[in-house]
């Protein structure tokens, strides 16, 4: 079996102001990065309103919707902006992250890779922010448990900010494990080791500033790795920001693309042993172009790998 990619051009419909991160220039740096690797490639269907009502209400949908503007920018939050396409650009990730699930649980292919914006970690249950609008991630997690009937999903956010709408959307859900590593001090200044969750089942790992992907690895050995394999998770869900590597300008991690590869290895071993290898990743942030791109080629590199020996 192989990787699997799931895309959309209508995820360049989501604009945001001039000078701002998350660019359009993102998501052509990582699809141009993968653009010769030997992936099934897919366009992402539109999310469901079912799909997103697992996490968010009606009226938050209906808000959102309210919001979009015929023309220019509407600013929902400090660093959100909406524009005339963001609300299907938005449907293509929670459609593709979801459809990658289905393909992955159904043995179409081994694991996947979803790269579309808006991304999502930080919108809370009624709360766009931090560039995002719709929990793609904890969307799919519901998806899994609620359509597919699964019982445990792990999460892996290794993005640099910490995962707070995951956590937010999530805090409840006890079929959820939730690891997020993040560095801290820093946006939005959630995700302290001792949230936990409800039900004891979120592990947030801070990370100090300046910290070397060696703190990196350590941490996720010491921490992270031992409870995802004692979790025992039937699906592996990855939030991947590529914002820890070094050259980000929106953080101070010194992470390589080599870690990024490491991280995905580890998380690929803890797929094998309990899950058939069954991952799906979907892209948080990653600001620097060209790292965002080299780490992203990275970490897919594993994912094919590991696929095609399955
Ligand atoms: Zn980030």
């Amino acid at each position: 079996m192989t990787t699997a990619l799931f895309t959309h051009p209508d995820c360049d419909l989501h604009k945001e102001p001039a000078g701002h991160p998350e660019q359009s220039a993102r998501l052509a740096a990582v699809t141009y990065a993968l653009a010769d690797m030997d992936l099934l490639r897919f366009d992402a269907p539109l999310g469901t309103e079912a799909a997103i009502l697992r996490c968010h209400p009606t009226a938050y949908i209906a808000r959102i919707r309210a919001a979009i503007p015929a023309q220019g920018w509407a600013q929902v939050d400090g660093d959100t902006y909406l524009a005339p396409g963001s609300f299907q650009a938005a449907l293509r990730g929670i459609g593709g992250v979801c459809a990658a699930v289905d393909l992955v649980l159904s043995g179409g292919a081994a694991n996947a890779f979803v790269p579309t914006r808006p991304p999502g970690h930080h919108a809370e249950t009624d709360t766009a922010m931090g560039f995002c609008v719709f929990g793609n991630v904890a969307i799919a997690a519901k998806h899994a448990l609620d359509h597919h009937g699964l019982t445990r999903v792990a999460i892996v956010d290794f993005d640099v900010h910490h995962g707070n709408g995951t956590q937010d959307l999530l805090w409840n859900e006890p079929r959820v494990l939730f690891a997020s590593s993040h560095q801290m001090p820093l946006y939005p200044s959630t995700g302290a080791a001792h949230e936990v969750g409800a039900h004891h089942q979120m592990i947030n790992v801070p990370l100090r500033a300046g910290g070397t992907g060696a703190d990196m690895r350590a941490a996720y050995t010491a921490h992270i790795l031992p409870q995802i394999d004692a979790f025992a998770p039937e699906l592996i869900l990855i939030s991947a920001g590529f914002d820890a590597h070094r050259d980000d300008p929106l953080a101070n991690l010194n992470w390589s693309a080599a870690d990024f590869t490491w991280l995905t290895q580890q998380i690929c071993d803890l797929a094998d042993r309990h899950c058939a290898g069954r991952v799906v990743s979907a892209l948080e942030g990653g600001y620097d172009l060209d790292a965002l791109a080299a780490c992203a080629a990275a970490h897919v590199t594993v994912l094919k790998e590991r696929g095609h020996d399955r």
